[in-house]
Protein backbone atom coordinates (compact mmCIF):
# COMPACT_ATOMS: atom_id res chain seq x y z
CA UNK A 1 0.00 0.00 0.00
CA UNK A 2 1.19 3.42 -0.98
CA UNK A 3 0.03 6.45 0.39
CA UNK A 4 0.93 10.09 -0.94
CA UNK A 5 -0.87 12.99 0.48
CA UNK A 6 -0.15 16.29 -1.39
CA UNK A 7 -1.92 19.46 0.34
CA UNK A 8 -1.28 22.99 -0.13
CA UNK A 9 -1.35 25.27 3.20
CA UNK A 10 -4.02 27.38 3.15
CA UNK A 11 -3.30 31.17 3.89
CA UNK A 12 -1.82 31.84 7.76
CA UNK A 13 -2.32 27.98 8.37
CA UNK A 14 1.05 26.22 9.07
CA UNK A 15 0.23 22.91 6.90
CA UNK A 16 -2.71 20.78 5.81
CA UNK A 17 -5.31 18.98 7.92
CA UNK A 18 -5.66 15.12 6.86
CA UNK A 19 -7.23 12.56 8.75
CA UNK A 20 -6.66 9.10 7.65
CA UNK A 21 -8.67 6.17 8.79
CA UNK A 22 -7.50 2.88 7.40
CA UNK A 23 -10.16 -0.14 8.07
CA UNK A 24 -8.93 -3.56 8.04
CA UNK A 25 -12.09 -5.73 6.43
CA UNK A 26 -10.18 -8.77 6.16
CA UNK A 27 -11.68 -10.22 9.18
CA UNK A 28 -15.28 -8.92 8.67
CA UNK A 29 -15.56 -10.27 5.40
CA UNK A 30 -13.95 -13.76 6.45
CA UNK A 31 -16.70 -13.58 8.87
CA UNK A 32 -19.54 -12.86 6.67
CA UNK A 33 -18.49 -15.40 4.30
CA UNK A 34 -18.80 -17.57 7.23
CA UNK A 35 -22.40 -16.60 7.72
CA UNK A 36 -22.89 -17.28 4.16
CA UNK A 37 -21.62 -20.04 3.88
CA UNK A 38 -23.82 -21.20 7.44
CA UNK A 39 -26.77 -20.35 5.82
CA UNK A 40 -26.40 -21.86 2.26
CA UNK A 41 -25.54 -25.29 4.63
CA UNK A 42 -28.65 -24.49 6.94
CA UNK A 43 -31.05 -24.13 3.87
CA UNK A 44 -29.72 -27.42 2.34
CA UNK A 45 -29.84 -29.20 4.91
CA UNK A 46 -33.44 -28.53 5.54
CA UNK A 47 -34.56 -28.59 2.26
CA UNK A 48 -33.52 -32.20 1.23
CA UNK A 49 -35.50 -34.52 4.21
CA UNK A 50 -38.97 -31.58 3.46
CA UNK A 51 -38.16 -32.55 -0.52
CA UNK A 52 -38.32 -36.36 0.27
CA UNK A 53 -42.08 -35.30 2.55
CA UNK A 54 -43.28 -33.61 0.02
CA UNK A 55 -42.36 -36.46 -2.42
CA UNK A 56 -43.95 -39.26 -0.79
CA UNK A 57 -46.37 -37.31 0.29
CA UNK A 58 -47.72 -36.13 -3.19
CA UNK A 59 -47.03 -39.84 -4.68
CA UNK A 60 -49.49 -41.11 -1.72
CA UNK A 61 -51.85 -38.40 -2.95
CA UNK A 62 -52.29 -39.56 -6.14
CA UNK A 63 -53.42 -43.23 -5.59
CA UNK A 64 -50.51 -45.14 -3.46
CA UNK A 65 -52.39 -44.62 -0.77
CA UNK A 66 -55.23 -47.06 -1.93
CA UNK A 67 -52.08 -49.58 -2.31
CA UNK A 68 -51.20 -50.74 1.35
CA UNK A 69 -47.86 -51.92 1.11
CA UNK A 70 -46.51 -49.02 -0.49
CA UNK A 71 -48.74 -46.30 1.53
CA UNK A 72 -47.04 -47.73 4.75
CA UNK A 73 -43.11 -47.95 3.44
CA UNK A 74 -44.21 -43.74 2.08
CA UNK A 75 -45.77 -43.21 5.63
CA UNK A 76 -42.57 -44.39 7.48
CA UNK A 77 -40.37 -42.67 5.43
CA UNK A 78 -42.19 -39.21 5.71
CA UNK A 79 -41.91 -40.09 9.51
CA UNK A 80 -38.14 -40.55 9.74
CA UNK A 81 -37.33 -37.72 7.49
CA UNK A 82 -39.66 -35.50 9.99
CA UNK A 83 -37.58 -36.61 12.88
CA UNK A 84 -34.58 -35.78 11.06
CA UNK A 85 -35.92 -32.17 10.74
CA UNK A 86 -36.45 -32.37 14.02
CA UNK A 87 -32.95 -33.52 15.25
CA UNK A 88 -31.43 -30.85 12.64
CA UNK A 89 -33.28 -28.01 14.23
CA UNK A 90 -32.93 -28.97 17.72
CA UNK A 91 -29.31 -29.22 17.49
CA UNK A 92 -29.23 -25.69 15.51
CA UNK A 93 -31.04 -24.58 18.66
CA UNK A 94 -28.83 -25.98 20.63
CA UNK A 95 -25.47 -24.72 19.34
CA UNK A 96 -27.07 -21.22 18.68
CA UNK A 97 -27.67 -20.98 22.65
CA UNK A 98 -24.40 -22.13 23.54
CA UNK A 99 -22.70 -19.85 21.06
CA UNK A 100 -24.45 -16.89 22.51
CA UNK A 101 -23.50 -17.66 26.03
CA UNK A 102 -27.45 -18.30 26.95
CA UNK A 103 -26.76 -21.58 28.30
CA UNK A 104 -26.86 -21.43 31.86
CA UNK A 105 -23.67 -24.23 33.01
CA UNK A 106 -23.74 -25.29 36.62
CA UNK A 107 -20.05 -26.36 37.05
CA UNK A 108 -19.71 -28.59 39.98
CA UNK A 109 -17.24 -31.20 41.41
CA UNK A 110 -19.35 -34.43 40.37
CA UNK A 111 -17.90 -38.17 40.13
CA UNK A 112 -16.94 -39.67 36.86
CA UNK A 113 -17.49 -42.74 36.96
CA UNK A 114 -21.37 -43.02 37.26
CA UNK A 115 -21.99 -40.65 34.62
CA UNK A 116 -19.56 -42.80 32.06
CA UNK A 117 -21.84 -45.83 33.02
CA UNK A 118 -25.47 -44.57 32.74
CA UNK A 119 -24.11 -42.86 29.09
CA UNK A 120 -22.75 -45.94 28.10
CA UNK A 121 -25.75 -47.82 29.06
CA UNK A 122 -27.88 -45.63 27.29
CA UNK A 123 -26.44 -46.52 23.83
CA UNK A 124 -26.19 -50.86 24.93
CA UNK A 125 -29.36 -51.91 23.00
CA UNK A 126 -28.26 -50.13 20.05
CA UNK A 127 -24.29 -51.35 20.13
CA UNK A 128 -25.93 -54.65 20.46
CA UNK A 129 -28.28 -54.36 17.51
CA UNK A 130 -25.09 -53.88 15.65
CA UNK A 131 -23.12 -56.36 17.67
CA UNK A 132 -20.40 -54.01 18.61
CA UNK A 133 -19.41 -54.66 22.34
CA UNK A 134 -19.25 -51.28 24.62
CA UNK A 135 -16.46 -51.34 27.38
CA UNK A 136 -15.53 -48.66 29.70
CA UNK A 137 -12.16 -48.84 32.50
CA UNK A 138 -12.00 -45.77 34.55
CA UNK A 139 -8.93 -46.27 36.82
CA UNK A 140 -9.99 -44.85 40.14
CA UNK A 141 -13.34 -45.08 41.20
CA UNK A 142 -13.04 -41.76 43.13
CA UNK A 143 -12.11 -39.73 40.11
CA UNK A 144 -14.10 -36.30 40.11
CA UNK A 145 -14.38 -33.70 37.59
CA UNK A 146 -15.46 -30.02 37.46
CA UNK A 147 -18.54 -30.07 34.77
CA UNK A 148 -22.22 -28.66 34.15
CA UNK A 149 -23.69 -32.96 34.16
CA UNK A 150 -26.16 -32.06 31.36
CA UNK A 151 -22.97 -30.92 29.35
CA UNK A 152 -21.11 -33.22 30.09
CA UNK A 153 -23.73 -36.18 29.25
CA UNK A 154 -24.52 -34.60 26.10
CA UNK A 155 -20.54 -34.78 24.88
CA UNK A 156 -20.33 -38.43 26.04
CA UNK A 157 -23.64 -39.22 24.61
CA UNK A 158 -22.62 -37.17 21.38
CA UNK A 159 -18.82 -39.18 20.98
CA UNK A 160 -20.55 -42.53 22.07
CA UNK A 161 -23.39 -42.25 19.30
CA UNK A 162 -21.11 -41.26 16.78
CA UNK A 163 -18.24 -43.98 18.20
CA UNK A 164 -21.44 -46.87 17.62
CA UNK A 165 -22.53 -45.20 14.36
CA UNK A 166 -19.23 -45.71 12.67
CA UNK A 167 -18.20 -48.63 13.94
CA UNK A 168 -19.30 -52.12 11.81
CA UNK A 169 -20.31 -55.48 13.53
CA UNK A 170 -17.92 -57.12 16.14
CA UNK A 171 -16.57 -54.04 17.14
CA UNK A 172 -15.75 -52.44 20.39
CA UNK A 173 -16.07 -48.54 21.70
CA UNK A 174 -14.72 -48.19 25.12
CA UNK A 175 -14.69 -45.51 27.48
CA UNK A 176 -11.31 -44.85 29.88
CA UNK A 177 -10.33 -42.32 31.88
CA UNK A 178 -7.63 -41.04 33.62
CA UNK A 179 -6.08 -38.34 35.63
CA UNK A 180 -3.55 -35.93 34.93
CA UNK A 181 -2.06 -32.48 36.79
CA UNK A 182 -5.07 -31.07 37.57
CA UNK A 183 -7.28 -32.37 34.97
CA UNK A 184 -9.23 -35.31 33.67
CA UNK A 185 -8.99 -37.15 30.16
CA UNK A 186 -11.29 -39.40 29.30
CA UNK A 187 -11.16 -41.45 26.28
CA UNK A 188 -13.83 -42.61 23.51
CA UNK A 189 -12.16 -44.87 21.14
CA UNK A 190 -13.53 -47.33 18.79
CA UNK A 191 -12.28 -49.58 16.22
CA UNK A 192 -14.49 -48.32 13.59
CA UNK A 193 -13.73 -47.06 10.09
CA UNK A 194 -11.59 -43.94 11.33
CA UNK A 195 -11.07 -40.93 10.02
CA UNK A 196 -7.95 -39.73 7.64
CA UNK A 197 -5.82 -37.01 8.91
CA UNK A 198 -6.80 -34.60 6.01
CA UNK A 199 -10.33 -34.18 7.67
CA UNK A 200 -8.80 -33.65 11.12
CA UNK A 201 -9.14 -29.87 11.35
CA UNK A 202 -12.37 -29.44 9.95
CA UNK A 203 -14.08 -32.14 12.28
CA UNK A 204 -15.42 -29.83 14.47
CA UNK A 205 -16.70 -27.06 12.41
CA UNK A 206 -20.44 -26.93 11.75
CA UNK A 207 -22.01 -29.13 8.98
CA UNK A 208 -18.30 -30.88 8.31
CA UNK A 209 -18.63 -34.23 7.45
CA UNK A 210 -15.97 -36.95 6.27
CA UNK A 211 -18.57 -39.19 4.02
CA UNK A 212 -21.87 -36.79 3.66
CA UNK A 213 -24.22 -39.97 2.45
CA UNK A 214 -23.10 -41.75 5.01
CA UNK A 215 -23.18 -39.85 7.95
CA UNK A 216 -27.23 -39.10 6.65
CA UNK A 217 -27.73 -42.24 6.17
CA UNK A 218 -27.10 -42.99 9.54
CA UNK A 219 -29.77 -39.98 10.66
CA UNK A 220 -26.14 -37.87 11.35
CA UNK A 221 -27.33 -34.07 11.58
CA UNK A 222 -23.12 -33.03 10.92
CA UNK A 223 -23.99 -30.90 14.43
CA UNK A 224 -23.16 -33.56 16.67
CA UNK A 225 -19.16 -32.63 17.13
CA UNK A 226 -19.10 -29.07 16.82
CA UNK A 227 -21.94 -28.84 19.88
CA UNK A 228 -19.22 -31.04 21.80
CA UNK A 229 -16.27 -28.96 21.13
CA UNK A 230 -18.39 -25.73 22.37
CA UNK A 231 -19.55 -27.44 25.33
CA UNK A 232 -16.07 -28.45 26.28
CA UNK A 233 -14.81 -25.16 26.07
CA UNK A 234 -17.49 -23.83 27.62
CA UNK A 235 -16.80 -26.19 30.69
CA UNK A 236 -13.26 -24.92 30.60
CA UNK A 237 -12.18 -27.98 28.78
CA UNK A 238 -11.21 -29.34 25.59
CA UNK A 239 -11.93 -32.21 22.78
CA UNK A 240 -9.39 -33.36 20.35
CA UNK A 241 -8.83 -36.13 17.99
CA UNK A 242 -6.71 -38.72 16.77
CA UNK A 243 -7.80 -41.01 14.24
CA UNK A 244 -6.69 -43.18 11.33
CA UNK A 245 -8.86 -44.28 8.36
CA UNK A 246 -9.36 -47.65 8.75
CA UNK A 247 -7.96 -48.23 12.10
CA UNK A 248 -10.40 -46.47 14.33
CA UNK A 249 -10.83 -43.27 16.48
CA UNK A 250 -9.84 -42.00 19.65
CA UNK A 251 -11.71 -38.70 20.85
CA UNK A 252 -10.10 -37.49 23.96
CA UNK A 253 -12.20 -34.96 26.12
CA UNK A 254 -10.28 -32.95 28.95
CA UNK A 255 -11.53 -31.35 31.58
CA UNK A 256 -10.57 -29.52 35.16
CA UNK A 257 -10.55 -32.10 37.83
CA UNK A 258 -12.11 -31.79 41.26
CA UNK A 259 -9.88 -31.33 44.17
CA UNK A 260 -10.58 -33.49 47.22
P1 LIG B 1 -22.71 -36.51 12.13
O1 LIG B 1 -24.03 -36.11 12.59
O2 LIG B 1 -22.56 -36.50 10.64
O3 LIG B 1 -22.19 -37.76 12.76
P2 LIG B 1 -20.71 -35.07 13.71
O4 LIG B 1 -20.48 -33.60 13.86
O5 LIG B 1 -21.05 -35.83 14.94
O6 LIG B 1 -21.79 -35.24 12.58
O7 LIG B 1 -19.40 -35.71 13.08
C1 LIG B 1 -18.86 -35.10 11.91
C2 LIG B 1 -18.24 -36.16 11.01
O8 LIG B 1 -17.09 -36.72 11.67
C3 LIG B 1 -19.14 -37.35 10.71
O9 LIG B 1 -19.99 -37.10 9.62
C4 LIG B 1 -18.13 -38.44 10.40
O10 LIG B 1 -17.70 -38.31 9.07
C5 LIG B 1 -16.94 -38.08 11.31
N1 LIG B 1 -16.90 -38.86 12.55
C6 LIG B 1 -17.29 -38.46 13.78
N2 LIG B 1 -17.06 -39.41 14.71
C7 LIG B 1 -16.50 -40.45 14.06
C8 LIG B 1 -16.02 -41.75 14.46
N3 LIG B 1 -16.07 -42.15 15.73
N4 LIG B 1 -15.50 -42.53 13.49
C9 LIG B 1 -15.44 -42.13 12.21
N5 LIG B 1 -15.88 -40.93 11.77
C10 LIG B 1 -16.41 -40.10 12.67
Amino acid sequence: LELEIHGTPLPGEPCPGVVLVIDDVTALSKLEGVRQEFVANVSHELKTPLSSIKAYAETLLSGAINDPEHSTQFLTRIDEQADRLHSLIQDMLGLARIEAGKEQLELRSMPLAPIVASSLGDYESLAAAKHVRLLSEIAEEQLKVVADEESLRHVLGNLIDNAVKYTPAEGQVSVTAKSLERRVEITVADTGIGIAPEHHERLFERFYRVDRARSRELGGTGLGLSIVKHLCQAMGGEVTVSSEAGKGSEFRVTLPAAGN
